[in-house]
């Protein structure tokens, strides 16, 4: 697939180190949770999880997103896709856990909203560096539960995302989404196992990737080989299991690099 020439027509700045471009095509037939490969144009291609059916939000980290954040309205970019398996849409009337981090809260911000539209009982667990980096808080109101933390206490709860969970019984949910930093969704996921709900949970991962078509392998994971690009990157808990997950990733030549 080539990628598809977009125009920027609107940037926002979500808070220091995060903005939102949003551009002139929407992908009406994206499922949450699935992603896209931007292309910018003369330093790489790399993979972001729609956060509107016509926008990514852009944690900048290093080469390509810096060079995005130098974009203005009217610039443009390349997209392909969406790629993946997205999360799995939660049915009217069921009781949903959401527990985001970081940049994390774009790949699920839609999953939620589509959750409200159905009625859904949605409860959100949102955690961030500060107050300022917490994203999409306006997108989340509407749930029947939000619980905010902030690791340095600037507002909200001061703590981790997993300080909350640990006080909620996770049996009480029919599905649990989970998408932030690795190390926090590990956490998660011992909690999870401890209190026997890991079937009911899904897992959003960023690795590092190439192609995003499932070709190249550059995010197959030990131990099954399961490619984060084709596989998932939405993987259910019981397929984590014993994998590289929270151990260590692979970068761009392959190299391991512990968490
Ligand atoms: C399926 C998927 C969805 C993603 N969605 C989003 C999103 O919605 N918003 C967002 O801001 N980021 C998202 N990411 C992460 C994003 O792709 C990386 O931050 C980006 O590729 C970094 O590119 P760079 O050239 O700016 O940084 P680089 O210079 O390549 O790297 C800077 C740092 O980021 C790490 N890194 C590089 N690529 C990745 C990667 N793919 N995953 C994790 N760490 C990486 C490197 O190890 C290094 O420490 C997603 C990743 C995946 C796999």
């Amino acid at each position: 697939m080539y990628p598809i020439d977009v125009t920027i027509t609107k940037i926002v700045r979500e808070s220091p180190s995060t903005k939102t471009f949003f551009f002139d095509r929407s992908f009406e037939e994206a499922l949450p949770g699935q992603f896209v490969m931007v292309w910018v144009r003369g330093t790489d291609e790399i993979p972001m999880t729609l956060s509107y059916k016509n926008a990514v939000t852009v944690q900048k980290v290093g080469d390509a997103t810096a060079k995005m954040f130098e974009l203005r309205e009217g610039d443009h970019l390349g997209i392909r896709g969406p790629f993946g398996k997205g999360f799995t849409l939660p049915g009217p009337d069921e009781r949903i856990l959401i527990v985001a981090g970081g940049v994390g809260a774009a790949a699920i911000v839609m999953l939620a909203e589509y959750a409200l539209s159905k009625d859904a009982s949605v409860t959100t667990i949102l955690g961030a560096r500060n107050v300022g980096e917490m994203l999409f808080v306006y997108r989340l109101t509407p749930c029947k539960g939000l619980h905010l933390t902030t690791d340095d206490g600037s507002a909200h709860r001061c703590g981790f995302v997993t300080d909350v969970l640990v006080e909620i019984d996770s049996s009480a949910f029919d599905r649990i989404y989970i998408c932030g930093p690795e190390m926090m969704m590990k956490c998660v996921f011992g909690i999870l196992e401890k209190q026997g709900s890991l079937e009911k949970a899904e897992f959003s991962l960023h690795r590092y990737f190439k192609c995003g078509i499932g070709v190249c392998g550059a995010c197959c994971m030990d131990s099954e080989g399961l490619r984060v690009c084709k596989d998932g990157p939405v993987f259910n808990g019981m397929q984590l299991i014993g994998s590289e997950f929270g151990k260590y990733m692979r970068g761009p030549g392959g190299n391991k690099k512990l968490f």
